[in-house]
């Protein structure tokens, strides 16, 4: 379908990531005639550089591995780890919905086998899909059913008839919708500004993410009086190599694996199973902003190439993993004051042993989940890792329906945000994983409340 300047359709989706093409490809499955509006020359956003990993409940994958879940525990942890800020009504409907989200990965045939308990999580509950075939597969699908698929074409503002948003206006062509306009424009990772107002104390993490990402649908439906949510608890990511470049993402994760984080002076700062979003902000306030993830060869062998989080091997391959045949050894190629780290890790290993209480409260490799192993099996490595701000999970204030509502909690009719745009499920931390459902989910829920009417 091409679409010209002033061209109407039914609906328009503002922003070629993962929540916008399920969008499209749903609602152009529905019959009504849409245009995907993506700002660079190329779609996938955070989306396509994500390492894939989806946070699912009660799922055949787990049943096989004999994992136990279910969609009350799913909603239970997450409200656990937003800490009581986390929309219930939104994290019901996301685990109602959930089956929508199987079942378009069931169809792009995107599974991996791969499952693990990691942030937030209180069982093994994020599942490793190929997010690039999923990807292709919902914009193969939404191209067949007819939608319009725009790169190049930034949008700059709703259009308000003083009942309803009635569509947008660009610079590239501005265009009219009747039946509703979806914002999934992503976060706001790339904007220093919008960092600096609402997370100042964040605003030095590395950042990454989409290109794109710079809050365009968040200052859109300001415009319009929208409300937000969550956006306070916005916080980078612990665990990529401060010269990663926007090719390939770097994030490793071995402290989950049983790995110590040490800062610069060879000091533990924090319990290494937290949250990495917990951890990355503790990581912004060590000397240089960095810690080290360090580790023996047992945690070393623990290594899963190819599986994003956990590949050392690659880390290796790129030439930032460092290594030594004893913690000495490893301390004077880091640069810590000798004798500081044979310390930690030596009070470190007392405590997994049993001998002393852990002084920063550790107990599990993750999230309170795993049986810790010392650090004591030559050769030692250790990964310099800094807080990367990859997605910013605060936002518009939606209905479960995903309607944008105003400050006083009013819809903002015709108007709708799915997405990483949108707040309200995380609350003040972040499971892994939630980012990928909730875009997947609620981008497929905005184009079912659209053609309901
Ligand atoms: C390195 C990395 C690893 C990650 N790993 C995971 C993971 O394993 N699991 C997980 O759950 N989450 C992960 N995340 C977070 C997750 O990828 C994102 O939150 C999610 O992909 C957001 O999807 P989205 O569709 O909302 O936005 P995006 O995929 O970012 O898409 C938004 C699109 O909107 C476009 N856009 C912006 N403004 C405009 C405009 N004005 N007009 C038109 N287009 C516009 C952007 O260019 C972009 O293409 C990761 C993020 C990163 C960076």
């Amino acid at each position: 379908m091409t679409v010209q300047h002033g061209r109407r359709v039914d609906v328009i989706v503002v922003g070629g990531g993962l929540a916008g093409l399920a969008a499209t490809q749903r609602l152009a499955a529905h019959g009504l005639s849409v245009a995907l509006l993506e700002k660079r020359d190329r779609l996938g956003g955070s989306s396509a550089m994500s390492g894939g990993w989806f946070a699912l409940s009660d799922t055949a994958i787990q049943r096989r591995a004999g994992v136990e879940d279910s969609a009350a525990l799913f909603v239970a942890d997450m409200v656990e780890t937003g800490g009581g800020f986390a929309d219930e009504g939104l994290l019901h409907r996301l685990a109602e919905r959930q089956a929508h989200a199987v079942a378009a990965i069931d169809r792009a045939a995107a599974w991996t086998d791969e499952l693990k308990v990691s942030a937030g999580m209180t069982v093994a509950r994020a599942h490793l899909v190929r997010i690039r075939d999923l990807l292709a597969f919902l914009e193969h699908e939404a191209v067949t059913a007819g939608a319009a698929i725009l790169p190049s074409h930034a949008a700059d503002e709703l259009v308000w008839d003083g009942t309803r948003v009635v569509g947008i206006r660009s610079e590239n062509g501005d265009l009219d919708a009747r039946a509703g306009v979806v914002l999934t424009t992503g976060g706001f990772s790339r904007s220093r500004e919008l960092l600096e107002l609402f997370v100042p104390d964040q605003a030095t993490a590395m950042p990454y993410g989409g290109i794109g990402n710079a809050g365009d649908g968040l200052r859109m439906a300001w415009m319009l009086g929208a409300g937000l949510a969550d956006i306070g608890h916005v916080s980078g990511t612990y665990g990529q190599h401060a010269d990663t470049t926007d090719d390939e993402h770097e994030l490793l994760t071995a402290n989950y694996l049983g790995a110590i984080l040490v800062n610069a002076h060879g000091e533990r700062f924090a319990d290494e199973s937290e949250s990495y979003k917990i951890l990355g902000s503790a990581v912004l306030s060590q000397p240089g902003r960095m810690a080290f993830q360090v580790f023996d060869s047992v945690v070393r062998a623990r290594s899963k190439p190819g599986v994003p989080l956990a590949d050392m091997e690659r880390i290796e391959e790129l030439g930032h993993l460092a290594s030594a045949p004893t913690i000495a050894a490893l301390e004077h190629t880091l640069g810590i004051p000798a004798g500081r780290l044979e310390h930690t890790v030596g009070q470190y290993n007392e405590s997994v042993s049993g001998r002393r209480a852990d002084g920063f409260g550790r107990t599990g490799l993750v999230n309170g989940v795993g049986t810790l192993v010392p650090v004591e099996a030559a050769p030692f490595y250790a990964y310099p890792a800094v807080t990367a701000m990859t997605s910013t999970y605060g936002g518009l204030s939606v209905a479960p329906d995903t309607s944008v509502t105003r400050v006083d909690g009013r819809p903002i009719n015709g108007l709708f945000a799915a997405g990483e745009v949108v707040g309200g499920f995380h609350g003040a931390s972040y499971m892994t994983g939630t980012a990928l459902t909730k875009a997947l989910v609620f981008g497929l829920e905005a184009a079912d409340a659209i053609a309901r009417g």
